[in-house]
């Protein structure tokens, strides 16, 4: 039976710059993955430069829905469930009365307890609790909602958090330092402790294999209105990203402390 991969997402381009080279990795070995994305996007900004264009709000909802279906296609998606709430924003004012910040826990959990009920993951990927360098409330409330949907679910996947250790920032930071390029890796150097100590590390994947690193960026890339060319999420190339750090970075919930690392999340250790 093919396996199933399910990562939950708070706004269109988080499956891009969170996990998106794992999600190519696996999607390039037959396995399926499945996008849920929270909300519309609609409280963000025209982040490039090279965007002009004066977006009414609907239309700036529906160019955002069109770049998430193309940074899906890159990475691989088999399909893409939107569970219909509006972004919030950065200061969890925007939205109105559809605002997934405001939205009912239960409503919001049982929208995707139903795509969880029908796809079936064997796997499933969202946010860890430790947002103290994220603090966007719908990052926070997606991992909410993830955290109460375990508790409505018939079968259990594996369930895990998207990390980002302190060892991966010194990786990236140097490689940008020894080939003379502007870091945008050193905010994390100095990170609080939590979800960045390396001990909380149990998954890496490995991301070197074929083109994920590189669907990655296309997948980034596909989100025009928010990732400028001159991102420094380019500012190192695909091979020197293989380089300087090699794997995709998860916490497995509920695993023992330093528990021994695996390098496949469809194999929980025994
Ligand atoms: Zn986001």
């Amino acid at each position: 039976m093919t396996q199933c991969l399910l990562t939950v997402h708070a706004h269109p381009d988080d499956e891009a710059s969170r996990g998106g080279a794992t999600v190519a990795h696996y999607t390039a070995q037959g396995v399926r993955a499945v996008l849920v994305t929270c909300t519309d996007g609609g409280a963000g900004e025209v982040l490039n430069p090279a965007v002009t264009d004066d977006f009414t709000p609907e239309r700036f909802v529906a160019v955002r829905s069109a770049e998430l279906d193309a940074s899906a296609r890159n990475l691989g998606y088999s399909a893409v469930h939107r569970l219909g709430y509006r972004d919030s924003g950065m200061d969890g004012t925007a939205g109105g009365a559809e605002a997934f910040v405001r939205a009912p826990l239960d409503e919001a959990a049982t929208r995707l307890a139903r795509v969880i009920a029908d796809e079936r993951p064997d796997v499933v990927i969202g946010y860890g609790t430790n947002h103290t360098r994220d603090p966007h409330p719908d990052h926070i409330r997606a991992n909410e909602v993830l955290t109460r949907r375990v508790d409505l679910l018939d079968h259990t996947p594996a369930v895990y958090h998207i990390a980002f250790s302190r060892r991966r920032h010194r990786a990236l930071h140097q490689a940008c330092v020894d080939s003379g390029v502007p870091s945008p890796y050193e905010g994390g150097l100095s990170a609080p402790p939590g979800a960045f100590d390396d001990e909380w590390i149990t998954t890496l994947v490995d991301v070197t294999k074929g083109d994920a690193v590189e669907r990655r960026l296309d997948a980034l890339r596909s989100h025009v209105t928010q990732v400028p060319p001159a991102s420094g999420w380019f500012a190192l190339s695909p091979q020197q990203l293989r380089d300087a750090f090699p794997y995709e970075e998860y916490t497995r919930v509920g695993a023992a402390p330093r528990e021994a690392v695996v390098h496949d999340l469809f194999t929980a250790p025994a």
